[in-house]
C-alpha cells in the first residue's frame, strides 16, 4: 500500500487510521468536509511527509489526486446524535458519497474498503451477530438514515464488485471507542466520561440492560488495514466480542475515573438495539485478526487522553 485515500480522514476512526498508515510508510490523502469532526484530530499529522488533508465533500464531484492503491471510505456521521441532526447528509454520504469513492477506486484499480457498521443488523433477532444474518432494521424510523444508508452502501459496493470488478472489502464495525471521540458527540463513552469527570450524573438510557461490545480504536484500525491488505470481500465483522450492559459500562467508567457521580435513568432511545455482540470467527479465519486491548486497558487510555 503506497498511497491511500481516506474519506472521513479527520474523524475519530479516520484520524487513527491515517496515523497508522503513515507509520507503515503509506502516503495518505485525507478528504473530509468537517461535518462531524475538526482538523484538530489530524493537526499533529499536517507536517508529516506523505500526509495531505483536503477539504472535500464526498457527496459532490470528488477531485482527488491519485492514483491510489487503496481507498478507505469512512466519510459519514456516525454517532446517533450527529446522524439524527444531519439525516439527509447522512443518507447522501452513504449513497452518493460511496458512489464517488467507489468511482475513484475503479479509476485507479485500487482496493476499496467500506466502513460499514453493526447497525446493518438493526435490533438483532440473532445473537451474537454473524455476517450471514440479514438484520432487523426499521426502514422508516429515525435511525434508518444511518442504518439504511450503510445497507445501501453495502449493496452498491457489492454490485460494483460483481459488475465492474472493483476489488472491494466490507467491514462491519461494531462500537469503537478511544481518544479523539468528540466530548459532545452524544455517544455513550465520551458522554459518560465527561459526566463522570464533571461529577454530573451518568445518563443511562432505558433500564441500562441493553448491551454493547466495545472495541478499542487501535484494534479496529488494525482490522481495517488487514482487510485492505487482503482480497477478502467480506462483509467481515470487526469488533470486540466482550459484551456488557450499558449500566455495567457506566459503572466501569465510574471506577476508572474514581468519580462519585450517580447513575440517572433517562428515556430509552427510539429503536435502540437491545443487544449487540459480534461473532468474529470470519475475521479470525480470513484476516487472522482479533482484538487485543481489553476494556481495563482501553478505558484508562481514553480517559487520560
Ligand atoms: P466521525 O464522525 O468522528 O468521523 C466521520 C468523518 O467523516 C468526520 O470527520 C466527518 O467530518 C466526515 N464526513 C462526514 N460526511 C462527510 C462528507 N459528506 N464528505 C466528507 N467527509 C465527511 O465518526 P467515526 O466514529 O470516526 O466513524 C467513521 C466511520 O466508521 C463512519 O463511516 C462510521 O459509520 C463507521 N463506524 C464507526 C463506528 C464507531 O463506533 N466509531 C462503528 C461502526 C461504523
Ligand atoms: N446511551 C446512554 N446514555 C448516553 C448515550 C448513550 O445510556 O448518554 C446508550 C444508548 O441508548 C445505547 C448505548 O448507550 O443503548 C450505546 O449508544 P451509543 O450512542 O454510544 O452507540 P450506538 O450503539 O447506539 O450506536
Amino acid at each position: 500500500m503506497d498511497r491511500a485515500l481516506v474519506t472521513g480522514g479527520a474523524g475519530f476512526v479516520g484520524s487513527h487510521l491515517c496515523e497508522r498508515l503513515l507509520e507503515a510508510g503509506t502516503e495518505v490523502v485525507a478528504a473530509d468536509n468537517f461535518a462531524t469532526a475538526a482538523t484538530v484530530n489530524v493537526a499533529h499529522l499536517l507536517d508529516r511527509p506523505g500526509f495531505r488533508l483536503l477539504s472535500r465533500d464526498v457527496t459532490g464531484p470528488m477531485t482527488a489526486p491519485g492514483p491510489f492503491d487503496v481507498v478507505f471510505h469512512l466519510a459519514s456521521a456516525a454517532s446517533p446524535r450527529d446522524y439524527l441532526r444531519l439525516p439527509l447528509e447522512t443518507l447522501r454520504a452513504g449513497s452518493y458519497g460511496t458512489e464517488r469513492a467507489l468511482d475513484i477506486a475503479e479509476r485507479d484499480g485500487a482496493r476499496f474498503v467500506l466502513a460499514s457498521t453493526s447497525e446493518v443488523y438493526g435490533d438483532p433477532r440473532e445473537h451474537p451477530q454473524r455476517e450471514e444474518y440479514w438484520g432487523h432494521v426499521n426502514p422508516i424510523g429515525p435511525r434508518s438514515v444511518y442504518d439504511e444508508a450503510k445497507r445501501y452502501a453495502e449493496a452498491l459496493t457489492s454490485a460494483m464488485r460483481r459488475e465492474r470488478d472493483v476489488n472491494t472489502g466490507i467491514a462491519r464495525i461494531f462500537n469503537t471507542y478511544g481518544p479523539r471521540m468528540r466530548p459532545d458527540d452524544g455517544r455513550m463513552i465520551p458522554t459518560f466520561i465527561g459526566q463522570a469527570l464533571a461529577g454530573a450524573p451518568l445518563t443511562v438510557t432505558g433500564t441500562g440492560g441493553q448491551t454493547r461490545s466495545l472495541c478499542y480504536v487501535d484494534d479496529t484500525v488494525r482490522g481495517l488495514i488487514a482487510l485492505a491488505a487482503s482480497d477478502v470481500p467480506g462483509p467481515v465483522n470487526l469488533g470486540n466480542p466482550h459484551e456488557l450492559t450499558v449500566l455495567r459500562i457506566a459503572e466501569e467508567i465510574l471506577a476508572v475515573t474514581g468519580s462519585a457521580s450517580r447513575i440517572e435513568y433517562v428515556d430509552a432511545a427510539v429503536d435502540d438495539p437491545a443487544r449487540r455482540c459480534p461473532d468474529i470467527s470470519r475475521a479470525r479465519r480470513e484476516l487472522g485478526w482479533e482484538p487485543e486491548i481489553v476494556l481495563a486497558e482501553g478505558l484508562p487510555r481514553t480517559v487520560g487522553a
